[in-house]
């Protein structure tokens, strides 16, 4: 643990931000000081560039993160100045237009007659589908690397298209609302590739702490030293995974993230200061 930067990579719905209403303000200070003592905070979660703007906004600090689940890293000299590379991001995702091309052409078309595309809604519609107001729609439909659609069909033939994107080299992530199509991508693959990069080409050695509350959360909890699990309000998740390593809140989001930042610290015996 020693000469080791510890690294937070966390999912921002429902294990940083309130499942409800999205706030973190209980939080805000917790977070601030633990950036002031060399951590080092990464979002990676779902959602987009400007989605994880507003956030960054909000706490008033830049920081490096993942979006998209997975597709890219942003703000890499964040994490390690040496690291700045093209553009200072990693991408491992097809652009969503080459993903689209290679929808049309490879997916039979009856199934592509079943995807109705969030794109191709009327903005009324898109609020309804994903819960959102005017002023926040446009950051969440602002995807570079995946394709929101409603799948009008039965789980069977969800199932039958998951395996027709699978031959193309594609995913189907499965959100509360909303179906994404995606490049085969995922938080712990990119969470690992820069760990690994920053080993191999840097010696740059790190302890890193995962926090998620979902599904898509699972890979990268699997390639964390410390994996943490916040529960959700009403509701059982990754109650599954067994490993004694997990630390597990009591309480949820906000307040159960700081919470299992302390109790990894202290297992490391790192102490804050201030
Ligand atoms: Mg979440």
């Amino acid at each position: 643990m020693k000469n080791s930067q510890i690294l937070i990579f966390t999912d921002l719905d429902g294990s940083l931000l309130n499942h409800n209403n999205f706030g973190f303000r209980e939080i805000k200070d917790f977070i601030l000081n633990c950036i002031k003592n060399g951590i080092k905070i990464i979002p990676n979660t779902s959602k987009t560039k400007s989605e994880i703007q507003v956030f960054l906004d909000q706490l008033g600090q830049n920081l490096p993160f993942v979006v998209e689940n997975g597709a890219a890293i942003h703000n890499l000299d964040l994490i390690y100045p040496k690291l700045k590379l093209k553009k200072n991001s990693l991408v491992f995702s097809r652009s969503v237009s080459e993903i689209l091309k290679l929808f049309e052409k490879s997916i039979p078309i009856e199934f592509q007659k079943r995807c109705l595309f969030l794109k191709d809604m009327s903005s009324i519609e898109q609020m309804k589908i994903l819960g959102l107001n005017k002023k926040y729609l446009p950051f969440a439909l602002n995807r570079d690397y995946s394709m929101p659609l409603v799948f009008d069909g039965s789980k069977k033939l969800v199932n039958e298209f998951t395996v027709l994107l699978k031959k193309i080299g594609m995913k189907l992530h499965e959100g509360g609302r909303i179906y994404n199509i995606c490049d085969d991508c995922s938080k712990g693959k990119a969470m690992i590739t820069l760990i690994e990069k920053l080993k191999n080409q840097f010696d740059f050695n790190s302890y890193t702490i995962v926090i998620g509350d979902s599904p898509n959360d699972i890979s990268m909890l699997n390639v964390s030293d410390q994996p943490c699990i916040i529960p959700l309000p009403n509701k059982k998740n990754l109650c599954h995974l067994k490993d004694k390593k997990i630390i597990r809140a009591t309480q949820s989001a906000p307040q159960g993230w700081e919470e299992v930042v302390r109790a990894s610290l202290k297992k490391i015996n790192f102490e804050l200061e201030g």
